[in-house]
């Protein structure tokens, strides 16, 4: 009989092969992958205590952490689904998911219990409330170190279990509108997992900082990869750059996964900081978001990092593609790899991507249409949560339609231009948020840019561009259209530009445009 594939494992690996090496460093503690296995039959048991089973769900609503990390392992070693909540949602938010995905328990960081206790009275479904770093039981509520530690460290008994079945309902980012549960299988995340390993290069010696939250999927999943081939753990609470400056320096990091524009903030800060000295142990960046060539040239100029740029979605585990330079492309200048990490590349092995125009055919290679991008793949979710009608409508005829649009240069690179909700039809053209965006980031004052549509009199819509600027720096928006036009087509330089102190951002870093649409063209969310 075939053996499933199964997430568990990759920790059983882990304790089997480096069952004496770090796993996990933190401030707090340091675990071994045998003790961190410990306290994850510890927690496993404890479950079983408070009534969860296979096919139950779990909720935890934290920030990147040790407890979270064992949550992982500890609930899904029971069959149970694990459902991380964005810690930066609304009360109303968690309400609306806690009793959308049925969570029976609920573990929550002490300093987010803020966020829930108001609105205990509405969870229908959650019967226990664990908390992290909580000191004293009271009000019902149940601290984890206490409650972990009367249950024994033996392994458990695993439940039969099919690689099928949900290891998560993981909720979208929410930049489009409502999040969206996303099913997503053992199976998977498992394959995800395993290429990933793969084009990251994930070793034993690597040290990993949870940047990106592990809430979000893309840290979701990296808890997988990095622990089977036995990687240490650093996490991150808080995402500021002196923090990940020092956590880098101070426990050897080798490997960031984070999104551009937080990586665009630790570019800022070494900017200043005469003293940030930039991480020898630090072996690659990882991001998405389509970062323009001139980004790359800075993370990988100024801060000496390797930059991979990965495409993905909530819906496939989450990446399909990666930039990819081939060792023998060694003869490229630095300007054309840059370029290359750029674009978001070739699919992940066992994904099946395409680029396809309105009637459902290829848009040829260097053709420059633009089409919707359309994957196949083992990491693709079973559907949305209860939600059949958005599944049927998203997945036709075996292929998930991503909603994002791209072309492919003539050596088969994808290139993102835009979600298909966010480019610009200016008098009969599309224009590319993320290309006119690309264009004010090369400018020394801006420091962020969001570009939309907003409507036009004679063209139907034309690009606003809304900016933020460099501390120190100015520019006038005259300046800035100038700029822009001296760079790209007339008709796709932005016309307006508004300067704002900040942007609305999820809670993995991304730019919600919906929110500036809401702002500045009132009709169109
Ligand atoms: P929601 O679906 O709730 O509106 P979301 O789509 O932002 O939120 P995620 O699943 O976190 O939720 O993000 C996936 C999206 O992020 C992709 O569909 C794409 O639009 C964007 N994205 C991811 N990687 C890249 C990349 N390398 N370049 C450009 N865009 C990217
Ligand atoms: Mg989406």
């Amino acid at each position: 009989m075939n053996v499933p594939m199964l997430l568990p494992q990759f920790l059983d690996r882990a304790v089997k092969l480096y069952g004496k090496k770090a796993a996990i460093i933190g401030e707090k503690q340091t675990y071994t992958y045998s003790e961190v296995n410990n306290r994850v039959n510890q927690l496993s048991r404890g479950l079983i205590e408070t009534g969860v089973g296979k096919g139950d769900r779990v909720a935890y609503l934290a920030p990147n952490t040790s407890e979270m990390y064992e949550g992982f392992y500890g609930v899904l070693q029971l069959g149970a689904v694990m459902v991380p909540l964005n810690t930066r949602l609304k009360p109303e938010d968690y309400v609306y998911i806690l009793n959308h995905s049925g969570s029976k328990v609920l573990f929550v960081d002490h300093e987010l219990m803020n966020q829930i206790e108001p609105i205990r009275e509405q969870l229908t479904m959650v019967e226990a409330i664990i908390v992290h770093d909580l000191e004293q039981a009271g009000d019902g509520l149940i601290p984890y170190e206490n409650w972990l530690e009367q249950f024994n460290t033996a392994p458990v008994d695993r439940p039969e279990m099919d690689e099928n079945d949900l290891a998560t309902l993981l909720y979208t980012s929410g930049t489009t509108g409502k999040p969206k549960g996303v099913m997503l299988s053992h199976r998977s995340n498992f394959l995800h997992a395993l290429t990933s390993m793969h084009h990251l290069r994930v070793s034993d010696r690597d040290v990993l900082l949870h940047v990106l939250p592990m809430f979000h999927v893309n840290g979701w999943g990296s808890p997988f990869y990095y622990t089977a081939n036995g990687a240490a753990q650093v996490f991150l609470k808080k995402v500021v750059p002196e923090e990940i400056f020092r956590k880098v320096n101070e426990y050897g990091v080798s490997v960031m996964h984070m999104a551009p524009t937080v990586l665009n903030g630790l570019l800022q800060y070494a900017d200043k900081q005469e003293t940030v000295k930039a991480a020898s142990n630090l072996r690659i960046v990882i991001a998405g978001s389509a970062p323009p060539p001139a980004f790359v040239k800075r993370v990988e100029e100024k801060l000496h990092w390797e930059f991979i740029q990965v495409y993905g979605m909530t819906e496939a585990s989450p990446l399909i593609t990666t930039s990819i330079i081939r060792d023998t492309q060694d003869h490229l200048t630095n300007d054309e790899k840059y370029r290359l990490k750029s674009k978001a590349g070739y699919e992940f092995i066992g994904s099946e991507v395409k680029v396809v125009n309105e009637d459902g055919d290829e848009v040829a290679h260097d053709s420059h249409e633009i089409g919707e991008i359309v994957v196949r793949s083992n990491t693709v979710m079973e559907g949305y949560w209860n939600n059949p009608e958005e599944t049927n409508h998203i997945i036709r005829n075996g292929w998930y339609h991503t909603g994002d649009m791209a072309v492919v240069d003539e050596q088969g690179n994808i290139e993102i231009a835009d979600r298909k909700k966010d480019i610009i039809i200016s008098g009969g053209e599309n224009i590319s948020s993320i290309e006119v965006e690309g264009v004010l980031y090369d400018h020394p004052a801006v420091l962020e840019a969001a570009v939309i549509a907003v409507p036009h009199d004679k063209w139907g819509e034309t690009p606003q561009a809304i900016v933020v600027l460099r501390e120190g720096h100015e520019a006038s928006e005259d300046e800035l259209i100038t700029f822009a036009r001296s760079r790209l087509a007339h008709f796709k330089a932005p016309t307006i530009i508004v300067f704002v102190e900040e942007l609305p951002k999820t809670g993995s870093g991304k730019i919600q445009k919906v929110h500036l649409r809401k702002d500045y063209w009132k009709d169109k969310g």
